[in-house]
């Protein structure tokens, strides 16, 4: 029997829609040098009309690609809403990737036109010249007509100031009816070996991923809320928070440029979020910050979200105790748009006890859509008892299937039966709590038993003298692999390898202790701001750590 139900499509057109009608009267801030910017949903519901007609007058049509080189702010968000609901193509580029892998995803995904901010003008004048498919470029943000136009413009392209553009633009715009599987927006993985691989995401997959998002269960948003995302809107969609944020009709404060704890804290104070998501070193820097200056309280802010690696139970618990901040911890990939589980407290459980902690600690509840197991090396089903480990996978209604045209001859090594092998190596417990213990590539083999590097990394940032640490595997003759630590100690404190050794031997067996220590001035990031533990074997490969 069929349902009576209507067939609407759930797409980002609705999400647009809705979130500049019903909710007109809330607004997206951005940060600018001296203070903020601020825009109704009312008014981005125009701007957003305006920029597809833009886009239109450009030539672009279909499903094609249009790029952006932007930080979170009022522009970027308009390209996240115009480009789908024209059903054209948002390629979000990564700013921080490095030029080859720029050049290359950009070609790969034939973007047409790229919108760039204004202070990235000229980064991205450096290369733009290479990409071959794009014939305009438009430059976003209060500076765009101050911006050097002219690099730009020496690389061949059709260079425009974005708001000019669209100030002569009409104010609507006849949205057409798109099929929700279509593709809504793509990005690319920054990838360990060959190229990045482009992931496809549909209007039904980004709509139903970024309503997952604003559940009780993950980030419980409302339009009372303001939200500020501090993850790139480059990297992973930022989460879904945008596109959760026009749905529950809460207000964006957006951070552009200014990331670091200092300016990131003015403009909380300012803009006043009560919802926030960043990596854990964001939250590491604020934290810091918040330390030095006891005068200063984040009193807005109700919960954050935080992932992309590992979050320190001992961040959390700094957070909670000293700054009364709430972490809820999350995990994903750019292959699961990115969120799949987010850890909160199962009832019964008293909050504040160790056990809490551990629920805390772990990678999070699989999400409703989201289905999870845990195999072994041969691929079959290990147990979901909380103790069996093996390489997580999953899959769900925003996992990826595939990868977009792909020549990479290990993609199908990468799927199971359906499911996506995420490389990532933990357990499963009966109620849905994945817990990390390493991805695959990062796990330490000594004499047949893996040791955790995640768990070395997190007991280390637990001691109060270590700022950072980056555990990596280093050849051993008789146990095949043994853990290397590198280790940022905090500004003004000092301590030794034998100190933390002690520090360690509370929780970890002797054997399990790193033999060798690297004292560094900080931990290599990759292009998405995560230790670059490839960078720390070379530097232990070139003899430069030891
Ligand atoms: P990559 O880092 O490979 O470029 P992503 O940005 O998509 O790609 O990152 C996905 C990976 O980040 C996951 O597979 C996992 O290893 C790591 N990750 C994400 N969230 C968490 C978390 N909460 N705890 C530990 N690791 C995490």
């Amino acid at each position: 029997m069929r349902s009576t139900m209507q067939d609407v499509q759930l797409t980002l057109g609705s999400v647009l829609k809705h979130g500049t009608t019903v909710h007109r009267d809330s607004e997206v801030v951005t940060a600018t040098a001296d203070g903020v910017r601020s825009m109704s949903y009312n008014d981005l519901g125009r701007r957003s009309a305006q920029l597809a007609n833009a886009l239109r007058s450009l030539g672009v049509v279909g499903d094609q690609r249009v790029g952006t080189f932007q930080w979170n702010n009022t522009e970027h968000l308009m390209a996240y809403l115009a480009v789908p609901s024209m059903g054209a193509v948002l390629h979000t580029l990564n700013i921080r990737l490095f030029p080859e892998q720029l050049v290359y995803i950009a070609n790969h995904a034939e973007d047409q036109v790229v919108i760039v901010d204004d202070s990235l003008v000229p980064l991205l004048a450096r290369h733009v010249g290479e990409f071959e498919t794009v014939h305009t470029v438009l430059v976003a943000g209060p500076e765009a007509a101050a911006a050097d136009l002219d690099a730009l413009g020496a690389s061949g392209k059709q260079v425009l100031v974005l708001d000019e553009l669209l100030d002569s633009q009409a104010e609507d715009f006849d949205w057409p009816d798109v099929d929700e599987r279509d593709a809504a927006a793509m990005c690319y993985t920054s990838g360990t070996t060959g190229n990045p691989k482009g992931v496809v995401y549909s209007h039904r997959s980004a709509w139903l991923h970024s309503e997952m998002v604003t559940t009780g269960n993950v980030a419980g948003m409302s339009y009372r809320d303001r939200v500020l995302p501090i993850v790139p809107m480059f990297h992973a969609n930022s989460w879904g928070l945008s596109y959760a944020a026009l749905m529950s009709g809460a207000s964006l404060c957006m951070p552009d440029r200014w990331l670091q704890a200092e300016p990131l804290v003015r403009f909380i104070l300012e803009s006043q979020p009560t919802l926030s998501g960043a990596v854990p070193t964001v939250w590491n820097d604020v934290l810091g910050y918040l330390d030095d200056h006891p005068e200063v309280k984040l009193d807005s802010i109700r919960k954050i979200l935080c992932g992309g690696s590992a979050v320190p139970v001992s961040l959390q618990k700094a957070l909670a105790e000293r700054h009364d901040i709430t972490i809820l911890q999350a995990w994903g990939m750019t292959e699961t748009s990115p969120v799949a589980t987010a850890a909160g407290v199962p009832l019964g459980v008293e909050e504040g006890s160790e056990e809490a902690w551990r629920f805390l600690g772990s990678q999070g509840r699989v999400q409703c859509g989201v289905e999870a197991r845990i195999t072994a090396d041969d691929g079959s089903e290990l147990p979901s008892d909380g103790e069996a480990v093996g390489e997580v996978e999953v899959r769900g209604p925003w996992v990826t299937a595939g990868y977009y045209e792909s020549d990479d001859p290990e993609v199908a090594a990468k799927f199971n039966d359906g499911w996506l092998r995420t490389g990532d190596v933990g357990h499963l417990d009966p109620l849905g709590y994945i817990t990390l213990t390493d991805r695959a590539k990062d796990v330490i083999k000594s004499g047949g038993e893996w040791i955790s590097s995640v768990d070395l990394e997190n007991a280390l940032m637990g001691h109060p003298a270590v700022k950072e640490a980056a555990v990596i595997g280093i050849p051993d003759e008789k146990w095949q692999e043994r853990p290397l630590a590198s280790v940022v100690v905090r500004e003004g404190q000092s301590v030794t390898a034998e100190e933390l050794r002690e520090h360690l031997l509370r929780d970890f067996a002797k054997w399990q202790l790193p033999d060798a220590w690297a004292f560094i001035d900080e931990v290599p990031r990759t292009s998405v701001g995560k230790f670059d533990k490839k960078v720390i074997r070379k530097w232990y490969a070139d003899g430069e750590i030891e």
